[in-house]
């Protein structure tokens, strides 16, 4: 009784909840209240995909329920935001049905780092996708060690760990478990020498000693190995080779692919999502379908056309790795450029962290764009940042009403205009239409 009771008051709240923008937490919340192992008594008639990881998990777990959409599945994902433990909560208990069975083909789980073992303390999914691990909102999470041991808590017998193989850091979770490894090789991207500030791996997770690479992919993922206890790379199961970053295009395991976002990051986040389907039953070449026609969000990636000059608009996290790969984009364009960049703060958490600023590689930039425009409640922090950093401030614009961007925009950089926005909780109080 309890349970059916949790599901109705659940949709209730919902539907409800849909009028005041109150849907995606509150539902689940109430529910558990109701019923507090509501998640536990739920019969999974498919298979239960999650995933997890720093950067990219959102993107990723939307790609996999496009590609199993296409092959004519059916599927329920919980929406942005909701990967906490009562937003996975309202996605469950809208898909279910009141005999406990959750009917769909194929359930698909954004789930924070840090609630993976709460969550999979109620219900073991089949599929276990660990993107990577970095330093995230530290304040928040904590270091990535502790992250580690939070996601490693949360891994059972029973699920298959899809990991990426680059990764020093998370693909250690898998070493215990049936696993599945996805990877890049080198590319006309990668580099010898580490190139960014943050690194979150310099020492052998296993001896401590030095870890050493062969090269690197960005941050700390890459091609790695230890001389004194061996610990390396392993075997990758899906690898991506040939990738043309200019068109896009790639293979996995020599089957043709490719992406409509021609990033290192999206390239490597294709890959998982097409491990993870082949995982989940389909074939490499249906998955690899499926990721070709994906487009991600005009939330994450938009291009327009501002005060008659190209503009490209890219939503980030507040982490470094997350805002270095968009400046890593940025720079790789070749044409004349003005980088904005746009800093909220969430003074209503109580996390004002700025400290991250100092982990991002902003140095790359200099001699590279005309300008870098500095925007957003942070905007006097991040100059303070970049003129440590060595730029000078002719070099710097500060905008500290966003009203006033466009006019000081026009008036002082020129070029394209790259807009990096780096917010803590994505499209927060529609910050995109504002930068738009
Ligand atoms: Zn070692």
């Amino acid at each position: 009784m309890k349970f059916i009771l949790a599901v109705l008051v659940g949709r209730v709240v919902r539907f409800i909840g849909q009028f005041i923008g109150r849907s995606t937490n509150l539902p689940g919340s109430i529910a558990l209240r109701i019923c507090p192992d509501l998640l536990s008594r739920m019969i999974f008639d498919g298979k239960v995909i999650a995933v997890t990881g720093s950067n990219g998990k959102t993107t990723t777990s939307n790609m996999i329920a496009h590609t199993l959409r296409k092959q004519g599945y059916s599927v329920a994902i919980n929406t942005e935001g909701s990967n906490l433990t009562p937003g996975i909560a309202t996605t469950l208990l809208c898909a279910c049905r009141l005999n406990r069975h959750v009917p769909q083909d194929y359930i698909v789980l954004e789930t924070d780092e840090r609630f993976t073992p709460i969550v999979f303390s109620h219900f073991v999914p089949d599929v276990f996708v660990v993107n990577n691990l970095f330093r995230d909102q530290v304040v928040r999470n904590g270091h990535p060690d502790i992250v580690y041991d939070r996601i490693a808590a949360a891994v059972h017998s029973g699920m298959t760990m899809v990991v990426n193989a680059n990764d020093p850091i998370s693909q250690r979770l898998a070493e215990n478990s049936d696993r599945v490894y996805f990877g890049m090789e080198r590319t006309s991207r990668s580099a010898e020498q580490q190139v960014f500030l943050t690194d979150d791996c310099k020492v052998c997770p296993k001896c401590f000693h030095k870890l050493r690479y062969h090269y690197y992919h960005y941050n700390h993922i890459g091609d790695f190995y230890c001389e004194h206890c061996g610990f390396k790379t392993p075997e990758i199961d899906f690898l991506a080779t040939d990738v043309d970053f200019e068109a896009g295009t790639f293979k996995i395991n020599g089957q043709p692919a490719s992406v409509t976002y021609k990033t290192t990051f999206h390239t490597i986040n294709a890959t998982a999502a097409v491990a993870a389907c082949v995982t989940a039953g389909l074939t490499i070449q249906q998955a690899i379908e499926g990721v070709a026609t994906f487009q991600v969000s005009n939330v994450r990636y938009d291009e327009m056309t501002l005060c008659g000059r190209k503009a490209v608009l890219m939503l980030t996290k507040q982490n470094s790795a997350s805002l270095d790969q968009s400046i890593s984009y940025a720079l790789e364009q070749p044409e004349e450029k003005t980088v904005l960049l746009y800093v909220n703060n969430v003074l209503y958490s109580g996390f004002r962290d700025i400290s991250w600023l100092y982990d991002v590689t902003f140095e790359r930039m200099k001699g590279k764009v005309d300008k870098i425009v500095c925007s957003g409640d942070r905007a006097y922090d991040l100059a303070v940042r970049l003129r440590e950093g060595g730029f000078a401030d002719s070099d710097l614009v500060v905008v500290d009403e966003l009203g006033k961007a466009k006019e000081m925009v026009e008036n002082n950089t020129k070029g394209a205009l790259y807009i990096l926005a780096a917010s803590a909780f994505g499209n927060e109080d529609g910050i995109l239409e504002a930068l738009k």
